[in-house]
């Protein structure tokens, strides 16, 4: 048995995958799902989300938005964009909705709730879930989906606010071969990199791998760079030795968590923006859960779970997680 299916028997609450193989019947027309002209839904605009809109938009897309923060939905209403006042009001006027929120309670909130998705979603509508959440809530959304004529597809994402704005971000897609098929146009417009990863809940079990391995190379690069600051290296020159030897990482190219090393990354703003560290214990807690279910032994795992908690805990949860640079200069554990 795969690891996937694996945890899917075990889960308890994973939903069979045999009952999402008729999806494909459910879902609206190739053509006027693959149209500019009719509008798409989008719902949670914040770090991310906003980008991701803004890029649809770009590439002509017209859409209806939701989100709770009025500030958020300002400047792309002033863009273009048309604002509804709940999820349901955006789900009742279209036949695709890409949504973007923080965790997997946000998510049952707006598809299940009063006024949800759910409560006026049209038959034949796609789904699309980016947001970061447990494998087991995606396949019950796709099935509460399926039962309303719809297709759920879960479609979370790797590539950081930067690549947001760029429009550079990697999609990684759970949900039938037919529903990847027609989410790839629409994907596309937001990244470079849109890959079936399997049945629904897939795309969030490859993501919530890549997080775990993220959080402990973030980890590993900030002590490496505060160390090496203790012993009198330059930050910057540090840093161009670390990216032309073995210790070289995405956290230590492209996001060093030093501030001053790299320009336009939270670290150098002051950890502001990005992806805040309560996110990250989140992923790192699926994660967990994930390997408590596989019987997969995940040691640095558990030790990266436990560092972003206690910083979630301590003022760093709105902070940027490349902060755990700054968590590590932290008075408290220099004495
Ligand atoms: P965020 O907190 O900045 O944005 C979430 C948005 O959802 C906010 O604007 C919030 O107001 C809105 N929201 C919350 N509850 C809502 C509700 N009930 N109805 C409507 N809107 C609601 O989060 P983010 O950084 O944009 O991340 C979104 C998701 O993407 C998370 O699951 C995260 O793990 C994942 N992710 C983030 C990054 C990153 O670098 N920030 C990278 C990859 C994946």
């Amino acid at each position: 048995m795969s690891t996937f299916s694996n945890l899917t028997a075990r889960g308890g609450l994973f939903v069979r995958f045999l009952q999402l193989s008729q999806v494909s019947r459910t879902i609206s027309s190739s053509s006027s799902m693959k149209s500019k002209q009719s509008l798409v839904g989008f719902i949670g605009l914040g770090n991310m989300g906003n980008h991701m809109a803004r890029n649809l938009l770009k590439k002509g897309y017209p859409l209806v938005i939701y989100d709770i923060s009025k500030d958020s939905v300002k400047k792309l209403q002033e863009d273009g964009a048309k604002v509804a006042t709940t999820p349901a009001e955006v789900a009742s006027q279209v036949n695709r909705l890409v949504t973007m929120l923080p965790a997997s309670a946000h998510v049952q909130e707006v598809y299940t709730g009063n006024n949800g998705i759910f409560s006026s979603v049209q038959k034949g509508s796609l789904l699309i879930d980016s947001s970061t959440i447990d494998p087991s809530v995606s396949q019950e959304m796709a099935k509460l989906a399926q039962g309303k004529g719809a297709t759920f597809i879960d479609a979370p994402v790797s590539g950081g606010v930067n690549a947001a704005r760029d429009g550079l971000l990697t999609f990684m897609v759970g949900g039938s071969e037919t529903a990847y098929n027609l989410a790839k146009d629409l994907l596309s417009s937001m990244g470079k990199n849109v890959v079936h990863c399997g049945t629904v809940g897939t795309g969030q079990a490859a993501k919530i791998c890549n997080n775990m391995l993220l959080a402990i190379s973030m980890i590993g690069t900030s002590e490496a760079m505060n160390l090496g600051i203790k012993l009198g290296l330059e930050p910057k020159l540090l840093a161009k030795i670390l990216n032309m030897s073995s210790g070289r990482c995405w956290s230590s190219e492209v996001y060093n968590p030093c501030p001053g090393v790299l320009d336009g990354v939270p670290s150098s703003n002051d950890y502001k923006g990005g992806f805040g560290t309560a996110l990250m214990a989140k992923d790192l807690g699926l994660a967990q859960n994930a390997s408590t279910v596989t019987k997969s032994p995940s040691p640095l795992g558990s030790l990266a779970h436990q560092i972003y908690r206690i910083m979630t805990n301590s003022g760093y949860a709105d902070k940027d997680f490349s902060s755990a640079f700054k968590f590590l200069q932290d008075k408290k554990l220099n004495s």
